[in-house]
Parts: structure tokens; sequence; C-alpha cells
């Protein structure tokens, strides 16, 4: 099939304006995009569209096609105009966007820069790093930006130009035959494998992807405070980006190991303390441990099980917030299960004492039966 002229694919005249030329496309892009458009060949004309408005659409292109035609010497494909991406106003992808509110089966330019992809992980800790803070190093194997081709993936910036069959989206549409008629599927460009791009001397230490897999370790500074199922984020730290594309960002979930004593709500620490039945009835000063070292606790005579003391400020210290937690002490009475013949003698002449006040048993009194 001879090849028609840009100007008469497109309806303008050879001396349009780049406004008309604009114009011009939109309208045809419109009325041929084969998610939209019932005409016959709609995918074919739209090809021809396209490729009509990249060539016309820029100054340097459009020159060449007005001396050399579609046979001129530069005329082998796209590859030797040295497409410099479609700066301008914006891609042609672009433009469809904006006319098909981003609905496009061809959206991307496969070779404008991407961002990273975003990685997750997650690391386990102590109690107490968790408490105190910490610094951990991860070993995460993700891309990074090729060393020696700095993400260009080629020996140099002119070994690269733009695939010649799908025009540098890295898709292209393909009709099929199917027992509901001919329909159209997109997939990646075989030609340039969906980069958009043919580069000749590929970068020979990342082989053209413009990056390189490698085992990263990578330090990080876990704050006081942090609790069990938080999560950090590493802004940068995730996959390297394409084509000078921001990196992603990387995840991190921290699970916090639990505590042989202590357990935790918020900043708050609580413990579980035995004491003794003359512990509780006569009062005593206890040693109690926290997470900075044992302190005093004074218990005062009576002091019922299950009673929970507080020692102010002796949680954990959040250092971010700067809040502190409490340490809260629940004492437990323990009673004896061994005793020796004199204790034994001592709590039967106890026994014998009005050992419990009426008042504990009043409550209860009433569901006694006689
Ligand atoms: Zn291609
Ligand atoms: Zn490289």
């Amino acid at each position: 099939m001879a090849k028609r002229d840009y100007y008469e694919v497109l309806g303008v005249p050879k001396t349009a304006t780049e406004e008309e030329i604009k114009k011009a496309y939109r309208t045809l892009a419109k009325k041929y995009h084969p998610d939209v458009s019932k005409e016959e060949n709609a995918a074919e004309k739209f090809k021809e569209v396209q490729e009509a408005y990249e060539v016309l659409s820029d100054p340097a292109k459009r020159d060449q096609y007005n001396r050399f035609g579609h046979d001129g010497p530069q005329m082998g494909g796209f590859d030797g105009f040295g497409f410099s991406g479609f700066g301008g106003f914006g891609g042609f992808e672009d433009i469809l966007s904006s006319m098909f509110g981003g609905r496009t089966r061809t959206s991307g330019n496969a070779r404008r820069p991407s961002r990273g992809s975003d990685l997750r992980t997650s690391l386990t800790i102590s109690f107490e790093e968790a408490a105190f803070g910490t610094e951990k190093e991860l070993s995460i194997n993700k891309h990074e930006t090729c060393s020696r081709c700095n993400g260009l993936g080629a020996e140099s910036k002119s070994d690269i130009s733009v695939c010649s069959r799908c025009h540098g989206s890295g898709r292209i549409i393909v009709e099929q035959a199917s027992i509901f008629g001919r329909i159209q599927t997109e997939t990646a460009c075989s030609t340039c494998g969906g980069s958009g791009e043919i580069i000749k001397n590929k970068c020979s230490l990342c082989g053209g992807d413009g990056r390189i897999k490698k085992l990263s370790k990578i330090k990080v500074k876990i704050p006081s405070g942090i609790e069990d199922g938080q999560g950090l984020k590493l802004s940068g730290y995730g996959e390297a980006g394409r084509k000078g594309g921001m990196n992603g960002d990387l995840y991190i979930n921290v699970n916090v190991r639990p505590h042989e004593i202590f357990s935790r709500d918020g900043l708050d620490i609580y413990m579980e303390m035995p004491i003794t039945f003359s512990q509780a009835a006569l009062g005593a000063n206890i040693i109690v441990p926290t997470l900075t070292g044992n302190v005093n606790l004074k218990i005062p005579s009576g002091t019922q099980t299950g009673t929970k003391f507080k020692l102010s400020g002796k949680g954990i210290n959040n250092s971010r917030t700067m809040d502190t937690g409490h340490q809260y002490v629940i004492v437990n009475l323990v009673t004896p299960n061994k005793l020796s013949a004199e204790q034994k003698d001592l709590f039967k002449k106890l026994s014998k004492t009005n050992e419990m006040s009426e008042s504990v048993f009043s409550k209860i009194k009433k569901f006694f039966r006689n």
C-alpha cells in the first residue's frame, strides 16, 4: 500500500500552522481511536494519523519531510530523526488522555521517565529495641540505576533511536479475526520489547535496561516508641526509576517481639509482680524491674491482689512526639503451696483470729443457703 501524503492524511494544507495541525490531529484521532471508532479500518487510519502528526508537529521532522518526502534519505522508519521525546506540547498520548478522560488504551509513552516501584519488607526487633530505638541494616535485592550508563541503557546517547514500529509508545494495536468479527487488542511492541526505543549499542553492564538488580544494604533508623505492626517509609529507597524517573519508596513493616515479663499498651508498660501473703497484709518495700533498671515500690499494708501501682515516667519514650508513658505494676498475691510445720502452725493460729472483716463477705452473704 502506497504511503499517503502526511498533509493529505491530516487534511491540512502544506502551509498549515502548528495550531492547525494539532487541531486536525485531535479531530482525526478522536474519530479513529480504536476505543471509540466505528469506522472501517479505524486502527490502520489511527496509526496513519499518529504517524503523520508525529512528523508534522515537529518543525525539524516536518522540514525533512517537506524536502525529501517519504522516500527521503532519513525516512527509513523514524530512526533517523533522532526523536528527542515528544516535547513541545506533550506526547500524543497526553492529548488522547485529555480527550478520552485518561481512558485510552495507548496510555503512557514507554520512553518517558517512569517512577520505580515501591518495595515492601518487614523486620523484627526486640521489645527493648522498640522501647529505646535502634538502627538496623536491611539487605534488599532491588533495581539500582546502572552506574556505567547512568540509566541510559546505551553506550552513548546517539545509540538510541525511537522504535519505528510503535513510534515510541512501546505498544501496538493488533487486529485479529474472531467469531465476533475483527477485534483489536493492544500488546507490547515486539520490535522494541515494549521499551519504545531501539538501542544500537547497549550498555555492556546493564544490557540496555538502565538498571541493575543487586543486593543493597540499607541502614534503617528505628525511632523509640515504635509499636508492633507499625510501618516506616523510606522515601526513594524502592526500585530505581527508569529514564531518569524518581525512585520508588521502601515500606518497612516493623514487628516487635513480645517480652517475657513486660507488655505494652501504647507507651505504657504493664507487668505482674508476685507478692507474698505477708507482704500484702503487712505492707513492704519491694524491688521491681523496669526497662531502665530496678526501682523500689512501697506496698501498703492491706494490699489486695490485682492492685495496680503506677511508676510515673517509667514507660516508653516516643522520640517523635517526646511523650513518655508510665509503668504499671499489678501485684498478684501468691498463695503458698508448700508450708513448713512452723508455717502451718502460724496459719492455724491466724485462722482462729478474725482474719477477715465481715464486710468482705457481706456482699455475697445473701447467696449462701442455710
Ligand atoms: Zn516498538
Ligand atoms: Zn547500563
